[in-house]
C-alpha cells in the first residue's frame, strides 16, 4: 500500500487516559506502559501534560529518553511557559513533537478564554511559531473543534500550518459529534483550507454518546490521517476513542476502509491487560475486541458452526489480537533462563538483581499454582519492580476467621522502610485486615468500591481485587493479585493508599481539567 493509505496512530493513554478518575500512575508504571505501546507500534505517544506538575514533566522526560521508534509528545497550552516545559520534557526524544492547543468554539471563547476570534488566531500562530523554534514536528489542536464554526476552523488551521504546524487536530472534546456530520466537517476542512496538503489532518474523539469509534472511522473515510486514541478507551467521563476498536475496524473491514496502520495487532490484548492492571480500571466484559466475552461463543446454537468453520460467527480471530489458545506456560520446573527469556519477550529489561527477585517470587507462585502464564508474570513484575517507590509495603498477613471466632488480622508492613506490626478485629477477614492496615499506616481513606475477580481462568487462578479509595477529595484506584484472596485484598488496599500518597506528594500545580 502507498504512504497515503497509512493512518497515524497517536496514543494518549498516558495523558488523556490518565485523566480518568483515579487512574494516576507512577513514573515507573508510565515508563513500562510506554515501552509496551512502542512495541504495539503506536506512531506517536502523548506522554503527559508537562505544565501540570513537576511529576508529569519528569515522567514525560523519562519516556522521551527511552523510546527509539515512537514520536514522543507533550501537551501545552498556547503560552510560552507551557511550550518551554513541553520542550524541556521531550527535547531528548529520538523523535520529539510539541502539541499545543487553544479552544476555537464561540462558547469557549466567550466564557473561558474571554477572547475574540482574531485574538485566538494570533495566539495560536504565536505559539506554533515559538514551538517551531525548538523542533520541526508541531501539532496544533482546535479544542472543542466539533462545536466550532467550520470557516473559522479552516482559517485557524491555515494560519497554524502557515506558522509551521505539521499536524492539525480536530477534537470532539465534549463527545457531541455524530458520524455523518463529523465526516462532513473533515471534508469541509480538507476542501477549504488552502495549505492543508502541507499537514496531516487528525481527529480526537470522546465517547459521551458512545460514538467515538464511529466518528473516528467516519473521519478517516473522509480523509483524516491521524487518529488519537487510548487503550481500552480510557479517559475523562465516558472516555476516548479505543485504539483497539479503530485498528480492528480498519483491519477487519479493510474492503470498506482501505487504509493501514503500523500496529502489531497481536500485542493488542497484552497491552489492554497491562493498562487495566496498572491503572486499576477494569475492562467491561462486553467491551468490543478486548472484553472477556468478546470472543466467547457460549451460546449453544453457535457452537456447531464455530467448530466447522470459525468464520461462521467470528469476524476476527482471537490470535489476531494476541489471545492465543496455546499460550506458553511456565511451571515449577522452569529455570531461570526460561523465565528471563519470557520476561524479555514481554518487553521488560531487568537488571540481574531485579531478575533474582522476580525468580524468587515466580518460584513461590509456581509452588501454589501449576501453570504460570504471562498475566501472572506481569503481576509479579508490576508489584515487585514497578512499585518499588511505594511507601507502604506488605510484609506479612495472617488472618483467623470462621463461624465461631471473631475475625482477626495480624499484619506487618514497612512504612517508609521501617517495619511496623499490629493486630485488629473486623466484621470479616477483609474488614479485619483493612482496619489493621488503616491503623498502621495512619490513613483515613474511605473505601468507595471493592471488586473481586480472577486474573485468568482455572480454579488455581490468582484472585484479583480492585478498590476505589477517597481521602481529602483525592480519589484513587488500587489493584492487587494473589492466589489468596485476602492477601490480594490487602495488596489492592495498600496499592490504593500508595497512590494517595503519590498524589499528595505530587500536587498538580496547574489544573489538568484542560481537555483536547
Ligand atoms: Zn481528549
Amino acid at each position: 500500500m502507498s504512504d497515503q493509505d497509512k493512518v497515524i496512530i497517536f496514543d494518549t493513554t498516558l495523558r488523556d487516559g490518565e485523566q480518568s478518575p483515579g487512574a494516576s500512575m507512577n513514573a515507573a508504571e508510565k515508563l513500562r506502559l510506554a515501552t509496551q505501546l512502542e512495541k504495539l507500534g503506536v506512531d506517536v505517544l502523548e506522554a503527559g501534560f508537562p505544565a501540570a506538575s513537576d511529576g508529569d514533566l519528569d515522567a514525560v522526560a523519562q519516556i522521551a529518553g527511552k523510546l527509539k521508534r515512537t514520536t514522543v509528545t507533550g501537551l501545552a497550552r498556547t503560552t510560552r511557559s507551557d511550550i518551554d516545559r513541553a520542550w524541556k520534557a521531550v527535547q531528548h526524544a529520538a523523535k520529539p513533537r510539541i502539541h499545543t492547543f487553544i479552544a476555537t468554539s464561540d462558547i469557549h471563547l466567550e466564557y473561558k478564554l474571554k477572547m475574540n476570534r482574531e485574538q485566538v488566531v494570533d495566539r495560536a500562530v504565536d505559539a506554533v511559531r515559538y514551538a517551531k523554534s525548538f523542533t520541526e514536528d508541531i501539532e496544533f489542536s482546535a479544542e472543542d473543534g466539533s462545536r466550532s464554526d467550520r470557516d473559522y476552523l479552516c482559517r485557524i488551521f491555515e494560519a497554524a500550518i502557515e506558522a509551521g504546524a505539521t499536524t492539525v487536530n480536530l477534537p470532539d472534546t465534549v463527545g457531541y459529534a455524530v458520524p455523518e456530520e463529523f465526516a462532513e466537517t473533515v471534508r469541509y476542512i480538507l476542501d477549504h483550507t488552502p495549505n492543508i496538503g502541507k499537514a496531516v489532518l487528525s481527529v480526537h474523539c470522546h465517547n459521551d454518546l458512545g460514538l467515538a469509534t464511529a466518528n473516528t472511522i467516519a473521519a478517516i473515510r473522509a480523509g483524516a490521517r491521524q487518529a488519537e486514541v487510548t487503550i481500552n478507551g480510557i479517559g475523562e467521563r465516558a472516555g476516548n476513542t479505543s485504539l483497539e476498536e479503530v485498528v480492528m475496524a480498519m483491519h477487519t473491514r479493510n474492503n470498506f476502509i482501505p487504509v493501514t496502520t503500523n500496529i502489531h495487532t497481536e500485542h493488542i490484548h497484552p497491552t489492554s491487560r497491562l493498562v487495566s492492571m496498572i491503572t486499576g480500571i477494569i475492562v467491561q466484559p462486553n467491551k468490543a475486541v478486548v472484553g472477556a466475552n468478546a470472543f466467547a461463543h457460549e451460546a449453544g446454537i453457535h457452537q456447531d458452526g464455530i467448530l466447522k468453520n470459525p468464520m461462521t460467527y467470528e469476524i476476527m480471530r482471537p490470535e489476531t489480537i494476541g489471545l492465543s489458545a496455546n499460550k506458553l506456560v511456565l511451571g515449577k520446573h522452569s529455570g531461570r533462563h526460561a523465565l528471563r527469556e519470557r520476561i524479555k519477550e514481554m518487553g521488560y529489561d531487568l537488571s540481574v538483581a531485579e531478575l533474582d527477585l522476580i525468580f524468587t517470587k515466580f518460584k513461590e507462585l509456581a509452588d501454589k499454582k501449576k501453570h504460570v502464564v504471562d498475566e501472572d508474570l506481569e503481576v509479579i513484575v508490576t508489584e515487585g519492580i514497578l512499585r518499588t517507590s511505594d511507601i507502604f509495603k506488605l510484609e506479612y498477613l495472617h488472618v483467623t476467621c470462621g463461624n465461631t471466632v471473631m475475625p482477626m488480622a495480624s499484619v506487618k508492613l514497612t512504612v517508609n522502610g521501617r517495619s511496623v506490626r499490629g493486630a485488629g478485629y473486623g466484621n470479616g477477614p477483609i474488614d479485619a485486615a483493612y482496619n489493621t492496615i488503616a491503623k498502621l499506616t495512619g490513613t483515613e481513606s474511605e473505601l468507595l468500591r471493592f471488586t473481586v475477580g480472577a486474573l485468568t481462568g482455572g480454579t488455581d487462578a490468582q484472585g484479583e481485587v480492585t478498590v476505589r479509595l477517597r481521602e481529602n477529595g483525592l480519589v484513587t484506584l488500587g489493584k492487587g493479585a494473589d492466589p489468596d484472596i485476602i492477601t490480594a485484598s490487602a495488596k489492592a488496599y495498600l496499592n490504593g493508599l500508595n497512590r494517595l500518597e503519590y498524589l499528595k506528594s505530587h500536587p498538580v500545580t496547574e489544573p489538568t481539567a484542560v481537555a483536547v
